[in-house]
């Protein structure tokens, strides 16, 4: 579509208004056929062979993203695990990654618990300080930097023009889990991000009804063509139904996002100093860690996700925080995030040893429920708890 429409809103409402020629459909059919028929002359001219390596179901939903995010070429993946792991797994044993100490549960586990054992080198720092990864750094040795901003479940910031700057010194590759943010608050490519990530699981699909990745490169590379084949090769690939539903989901990208980060700045604002809390931590909060950065980095909000450490009394903030979850009524005990639905979790029982979640930690996920209902519910949880 040419002119490109000005505003995300305006891509993400009509899908870039794509029309499928054929019927004059405004809704894109949903293809199903594993396999392409091959010419005459035996070649493919179409461009499809085999449905684990491409799908016309991805076509629109993997330009949409490309738009938004302003990138070169997007991938839909089976998860977030597997568009995350694609990137690692199209480096070589032996290359050395940094990534973060306070990040995505899973990826960490699978990071140092499978990534080293195929070989690679994995270092877990501080990404929230430019000063650490530029001491972590081995230029010619370090391969890729990974950053996810806000992290899970602290909602610690990461600088991504800074931390690009310091990555392409040393000759590697930014890529950004971005997941949190969505590209409505943040475009981490044109901060000088080389891939960005989304699990569209959470956001991007946006009605917890499927599970998904996503991967959006700024340009094309060797390790961008490592990365296909990958999905190709290791069968990661989206369900055509699952495609279409995220495609769906994407044209209210815009709106779940801005009512869920003005909820979750009221909720932040609300409970901070609050009788019966210890803390709150969102980027949204002056006196958090990272929200000048945050200011910067993010535009139109500080995202849905935040986090609040239940003061105890005589019985502990870990009981006190499983309390207040178990008291909730509107606020779902469930993990995941990013859904219509406002999520609540204790985050210390579902990491386990080594997390970085204190034990009185409640994650929160803002969903687009009024927020005067979702301050009453956790008020209420709160009394209760303490009682
Ligand atoms: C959920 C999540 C993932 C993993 O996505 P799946 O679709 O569950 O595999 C990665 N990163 C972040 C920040 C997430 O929230």
């Amino acid at each position: 579509m040419d002119p490109r429409p000005a505003h995300p809103d305006s891509i993400a409402a009509q899908a870039l208004g794509w029309i499928d020629e054929r019927t004059r459909a405004i809704t894109p059919p949903i293809h199903v056929s594993s396999t392409y028929l091959r010419d005459p002359d035996n070649q493919y001219r179409s461009g499809r062979v085999y449905a684990r390596a491409d799908n016309p179901a991805f076509d629109q939903a993997e330009a949409v993203l490309s738009a938004l995010e302003g990138g070169h070429q997007t991938l839909l993946f089976a998860s977030g695990m597997a568009a995350a792991t694609a990137v690692f797994q199209a480096l070589s044993p032996g290359d050395h990654v940094l990534a973060p100490k306070v990040m995505y549960w899973s990826l960490r586990n699978w990071l140092t618990g499978f990534a080293t054992q195929w070989g690679l080198q994995v270092e877990l720092i501080d990404m929230s300080e430019p000063a650490a990864v530029q001491a972590a750094v081995r230029p010619g040795r370090t391969k890729l930097v990974w950053v996810e901003t806000p992290a899970n479940p602290l909602w610690t910031v990461t600088d991504i023009a800074a931390t690009a700057q310091i990555a392409h010194a040393a000759g590697a590759l930014l890529a950004v889990d971005s997941t949190v943010a969505t590209p409505m608050l943040t475009q981490p490519l044109a901060l000088g991000a080389d891939l960005v990530m989304h699990a569209a699981t959470k956001y991007l699909n946006g009605h917890s009804d499927l599970i998904a990745g996503t991967l959006t490169t700024g340009a094309d590379s060797d390790h961008w063509q490592r990365v296909r084949k990958v999905r190709a090769q290791l069968g990661g690939t989206l369900g055509s139904f699952e495609a279409w539903l995220l495609l769906r989901g994407m044209r209210t990208l815009h709106l779940r996002v801005r009512a869920a980060c003005a909820s979750a700045q009221r909720i932040a604002e609300h409970f901070q100093g609050h009788a019966r809390v210890a803390e709150v931590l969102y980027p949204g909060l002056p006196g958090c860690h990272g929200h000048e950065i945050a200011r910067r980095q993010m535009q139109g909000g500080f995202g849905g996700m935040l986090s609040i450490r239940v003061k105890g009394g005589d019985r502990g903030g870990e009981a006190a925080a499983v309390a207040v979850a178990a008291n909730t009524a509107l606020w779902k005990r469930a993990t995941s995030l990013g859904g219509t639905e406002s999520l609540i979790e204790h985050r210390a029982s579902v990491e386990g040893a080594g997390t970085p979640a204190p034990t009185d930690l409640l994650r929160l996920s803002v969903g687009i429920e009024h927020v005067d209902d979702l301050i009453a519910d956790l008020e209420q949880a709160l009394d209760k708890s303490h009682a």
